[in-house]
């Protein structure tokens, strides 16, 4: 089974490499929506997969370092798109949670990224 829990956090950032005539090349911020997925068996006698609290506890530290801020400031997320979000955030949620399983970032409601994992 897969838990999941949802963050939103709101952050500025630009693409440094698009074109000079794209608009995301400009300044312009996003309220990201990220959701941190586990996967694993129901513990017989509380029955859950994890503790929602231990999911939130993991993200704490990394929404102070996202949260109203220029993610191109950000050491490792100096082309921050969704992508490239998605791997930094499954890079530091990881090792504390090796159970996680998915990692999606959304930059609004219609645009967003799944991370499986699949580049480490
Ligand atoms: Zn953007």
């Amino acid at each position: 089974m897969e838990i999941f829990k949802k963050f939103t956090f709101d952050s500025a950032h630009y693409l440094p490499h698009v074109s000079a005539t794209h608009k995301c090349r400009r300044m312009h911020g996003h309220t990201y929506i990220v959701r941190l997925f586990v996967a694993g068996d129901l513990d017989p006698v509380l029955g859950w997969v994890a503790d929602f609290g231990d999911v939130k506890a993991i993200w704490k530290p990394l929404e102070e370092q996202l949260d109203h801020r220029t993610l191109n400031d950000i050491p490792g997320l100096e082309n921050p798109t969704a992508e490239n979000l998605a791997i930094w955030i499954w890079r530091r949620v990881k090792p504390s949670l090796p159970a996680l399983c998915r990692v999606e970032v959304c930059e609004n409601p219609s645009s967003g990224v799944i991370y499986q994992g699949e580049y480490e």
